[in-house]
């Protein structure tokens, strides 16, 4: 059934033509009221000589609630070919398999430079198809049974994923939105539940603009999304300088100089915020980033006068954003966020 539209869609298509073809092709209605997308092409575990899985994958019976964009942070390839998307999956399966101790890979889905969707974890595809369980990966830590994963292939830091990555990226992530009812405000990037660069500054940045194309394809609002920032080694400035405030206040021993050196690193990783590395991270440690969860554990409602450093850092904040401090001012969790954005 989905072997038309399929081949329609492969050539990538806007997102204003990939609208249009509801005039032309049968488009039921799901239970959120908006457009079912396309199914895409997906070649499964078999397609790629999968090694079976070292013990029981587990399926959940619940809907994963975020569809989450992760980067292999392996090489960028310019090989486009299916059988090198085939290469990289057994390639990702043996090192989760064999150096991490997983039962399979740890993503549900796997998208190659060239454009070519694979199954990553076992059962992945049959129970997407279905579209109301879900395949337990091992993907973002602290939160696999609530995501599902796609490992997109290549190390976005600095450069941007090859147009063909880009369409077969909006293709599946609109497909599961659309399988599993998951809202585009949902589709989030590993960074916003661990602390890691993945899935690349660039990648990350166009997260914005996947929600709006996978929006235009379901024909539904796109929610904002307000996200906490990732701070690294190297980096410096206000934010560094109230990230290491608030280590102070949960007793750190860290200099509040702006400047993100060992100390902040070693303090933050001290925390034990979730932590999860992707496929090959090519950072050695990426555990004491200051990351989302770091935030969510140093953040905590402070009076903007608060004489400690809880306040000091709102202040650096709030003076980094132009803002004047009052007597009554208390800085909430959505203001650490707004001063942090
Ligand atoms: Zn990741």
């Amino acid at each position: 059934m989905a072997v038309s539209r399929r081949a329609v869609l492969r050539g990538g298509l806007t997102v204003t033509a990939v609208g249009a073809l509801g005039a032309t092709v049968p488009i039921a209605a799901n239970a959120a009221g908006s457009r079912a997308a396309a199914r895409p092409t997906m070649h499964g575990t078999a397609d790629w000589g999968a090694r079976p899985p070292n013990g029981t994958i587990t399926v959940l019976d619940r809907k994963p609630t975020y569809i989450v964009v992760h980067h292999t942070a392996g090489g960028n390839s310019s090989d486009k070919s299916l059988e090198h998307a085939f290469e990289i999956s057994r390639g990702i399966q043996n090192f989760h398999m064999d150096s991490r101790g997983w039962v399979d890979s740890g993503q549900q889905f796997t998208n190659s430079r060239g454009g070519h969707i694979t199954e990553g974890r076992h059962r992945s595809l049959e129970v997407l198809d279905g579209g109301v369980q879900h395949v337990q990966g091992a993907h973002v830590g602290g939160h696999n049974s609530e995501t599902i994963g796609i490992e997109n292939e290549g190390l976005y830091t600095d450069v941007d994923v090859t147009p063909e990555l880009w369409d077969s990226l909006v293709q599946l992530v609109a497909y599961m939105a659309s399988q599993y009812g998951v809202t585009p405000d949902l589709i989030r990037g590993h960074r916003d539940f661990n602390a890691t660069e993945c899935p690349g500054t660039v990648l990350y940045g166009r997260l914005p603009e996947l929600r709006d194309a996978v929006g235009a394809v379901l024909g539904t609002p796109v929610k904002p999304v307000r996200t906490w920032p990732l701070l690294k080694p190297g980096d410096s400035g206000p934010k560094v300088r109230a990230a290491q405030h608030l280590l102070r206040a949960r007793g750190a021993d860290v200099p509040a100089d702006g400047v993100f050196g060992r100390a902040t690193f070693d303090a933050a990783k001290a925390l034990g915020a979730d932590y999860q590395p992707c496929y090959a991270s090519r950072v050695a440690d990426e555990s004491g980033f200051v990351g989302t969860p770091t935030w969510q554990l140093l953040v905590r409602e402070v009076p903007a006068t608060d004489p400690g450093e809880a306040g000091k850092a709102a202040r650096v904040l709030l003076s980094a954003n132009g803002r004047r401090v009052a007597a009554n001012h208390v800085v909430d969790t959505a203001e650490w966020q707004r001063l942090l954005s």
